[in-house]
């Protein structure tokens, strides 16, 4: 017998667990069964994809309960573990993130989503053990099996079991009952009854006690909608996605004729901590009449909704189907089709008629659903259909079409501008003749949406304008002053001296309070996008934007007088260099030289005080 320390965040793990921050400690059971369940699905298909030679032919979970000596175990005929792995899988914790979740869990008493989220299964079993025995031996391996055996407070031990069967075996010593703290006698045939009803009915193997099967067995996704309660599908979602949120909807699909399928989807209500993380687990559970193939399937839902949970049970797939010829399939193919077509219109549903729904749907997911209109051209219209933005004309987002019906009259584009922040976008030059002249823009601030904009050219035939890009035709308005004098000489001069840094000087209508701005030129990328390249590793030519001039501002009107006055004057170029600065920090960019700047500026205010 040897024994092992547990490692230091799977020790941490459990002492929230002995000492049970937790009030609902029956979800023990529900771990347990669920684990034995994926047992059952991984020994089925190992024999049908792997040629394993088992037996599969009465794969169940049993449970027992001996009042006597206080203890529950829970007994599947699935695949097994071997010693090495019993070592790995019970004994750390191999999952990211689960530094955040002690975190969050030290920090909040009562959390059970968090629990739930991160799936700490099996060590659940301590809020309601003194002692957890583990008898395991691996399907298709020579030799014995394992016997592991913990109080949860360090240190486990490993022993050989040489007449264990294949499968796995876990035993519960059970704490004394305390009803107080929720912890009730779990050898009592009710209680046991009642948590497999509640938790794992559909469970699609037979969960028995003595001669009674305690579970239904019915595939959630093949029983009409109007049968099965709100709480059993809470509880189906729970056990595919790890989730302890309620979903904020769900989806039934179901397609008759020649290639028949049933899905059952979700929408979850709260997006999980790694839904931008490139290795996050994404994509649906394949089952095939019945039989479970596959979880994470990516061929049936694409990334940019990669937060739809759910079921897919095709009829005529074959069982071992593999995930190479799943990318190929036709009707995988078709199917994926279906479920995005589907899910945008329940989002767009959503958005017609539940307003609230929508907004937390729009708040979580709205993120990632935005990655589609770059990946997924066939469904632009229908993504944009559905997404709303922060814009000028209030507080509450807004849709392409209720802003296409504000539009004033002669306004032929949807104007929009990219930051990074609300005030940043409200505050920056570009608006502020939009502003002045009540034209609605929309504020952009995802990074995702510097990106988006330059593959939509339009929605509904209204093209989507930035107005920090090429030189915007607004109506000039009517109380602005014609600019007095001929600002050719000094234009010529400034592109001379500014040559560096920018590839135009010009005038420009589109400022009313501030001198001066920076405006990409209409085919150029924005600077923005030109630094997510260059985070990316793309390096590529410096981007040169366009200085534009508000002619009616004293400086610059000023500074018409001075350059045809004294057009050798030694303070000229400096201004110019200042006037730059000043467009690039109002519109909240980075100076090349900060120091030189300020040192300008204060030279100058020094002549003023
Ligand atoms: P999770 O189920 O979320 O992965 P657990 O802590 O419950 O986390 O289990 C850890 C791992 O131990 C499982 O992923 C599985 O590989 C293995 N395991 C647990 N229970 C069983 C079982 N009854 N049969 C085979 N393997 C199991």
């Amino acid at each position: 017998m040897e024994t092992l320390e547990f490692q230091a965040e799977a020790r941490q793990l459990l002492q929230l667990m002995v000492h049970s921050i937790y009030s609902n400690k029956d979800i023990f059971l529900r771990e347990l069964i669920s684990n034995a369940s994926d047992a059952l699905d991984k020994l089925r298909l190992a024999t049908l994809q792997d040629g394993l030679e088992a037996d599969a032919s009465d794969l169940h979970i049993e449970l027992e309960a001996d009042t006597e000596a206080r203890t529950l175990t829970v007994r599947d005929n699935g695949i097994g573990m071997t010693r090495e792995e019993v070592v790995d899988l019970i004994g750390t914790i191999a999952k990211s993130g689960t530094a955040e979740l002690l975190n969050k869990l030290r920090e909040a008493k009562e959390s059970p989503e968090l629990i739930g989220q991160f799936g700490v299964g099996f060590y659940s079993t301590f809020m309601v053990a003194d002692k957890v025995t583990l008898t395991t031996r691996k399907a298709g391996t020579e030799g014995h099996g394992t016997r592991w055996e913990s109080n949860g407070e360090g240190t486990f031990t490993i022993d050989d079991a040489p007449d264990a069967p294949v499968g796995t075996s876990v035993t519960v010593h059970l704490r004394p009952k305390d009803e107080e703290d929720a912890l009730y006698d779990y050898t009592e045939t009710w209680k046991i009854r009642e948590i497999v009803k509640k938790y794992s009915d559909f469970i699609s193997f037979p969960i028995t006690m003595g001669e009674d099967t305690l579970n239904s067995m019915k595939a959630l996704w093949a029983r009409p909608r109007s049968e099965v309660t709100d709480e059993e599908y809470h509880e189906f979602y729970r056990h595919i996605s790890h989730d302890w949120s309620e979903p904020l909807e769900i989806i039934n699909m179901k397609a008759e004729g020649t290639f028949e399928y049933e899905a059952l989807l979700f929408l979850p209500s709260r997006a999980p901590h790694d839904l931008f993380q490139r290795d996050a687990r994404r994509g649906l559970q394949l089952y095939v009449k019945r039989v479970f193939i596959m979880d994470d399937s990516r061929e049936l839902i694409p990334d940019y909704l990669r937060f739809v949970k759910g079921v897919v049970d095709a009829a005529d797939l074959s069982l071992n189907i593999s995930r190479e010829i799943l990318q190929q399939d036709r009707h995988i193919q078709m199917i994926r089709r279906r479920l995005v077509k589907k899910v945008l219109s329940t989002i767009k549903d959503l958005l017609n008629n539940n307003a609230e729904k929508y907004a937390t749907f729009w708040r979580e997911f709205g993120r990632a659903l935005k990655e589609g209109l770059l990946n997924d051209q066939d469904n632009q219209k229908a993504i944009l259909d559905v997404s709303t933005f922060s814009s000028t004309a209030g507080s509450e987002p807004t849709t392409l079409a209720a802003y296409i019906e504000r539009m004033k009259e002669g306004q032929e584009e949807i104007y929009y501008l990219t930051g990074e922040s609300r005030s940043q976008v409200e505050n920056s030059p570009h608006m502020e003749a939009f502003q002045a002249q009540g034209y609605e823009v929309l504020i952009l601030t995802d990074p995702v949406d510097e990106i988006w904009v330059e593959a939509v050219p339009d929605y509904e035939g209204k093209k989507l304008q930035s107005v920090a890009r090429g030189s915007v035709d607004l109506p000039k308005d009517k109380e602005e002053p014609e600019p007095e004098g001929d600002f050719a000489p000094l234009l010529t001069f400034l592109k001379t001296q500014l040559e560096e840094q920018v590839k135009d000087v010009r005038l420009t209508h589109r400022l009313t309070t501030s001198p001066a701005c920076l405006v990409s030129d209409a085919d150029d990328i924005t600077p923005a996008l030109e630094k997510m390249y260059r985070a990316m590793g793309q390096e590529g030519p410096r981007v040169k934007r366009i200085l534009e001039l508000n002619p009616n501002h004293p400086l610059v009107s000023g500074l018409r007088i001075a350059h045809e006055n004294r057009a050798d004057d030694s303070a000229l170029p400096e201004t110019a260099e200042l006037l730059y600065g000043t467009a690039l920090l109002a519109e909240g960019g980075d100076l090349e030289d900060p120091a030189r700047f300020a040192k300008l500026l204060a030279d100058r205010l020094a002549r003023t005080v």
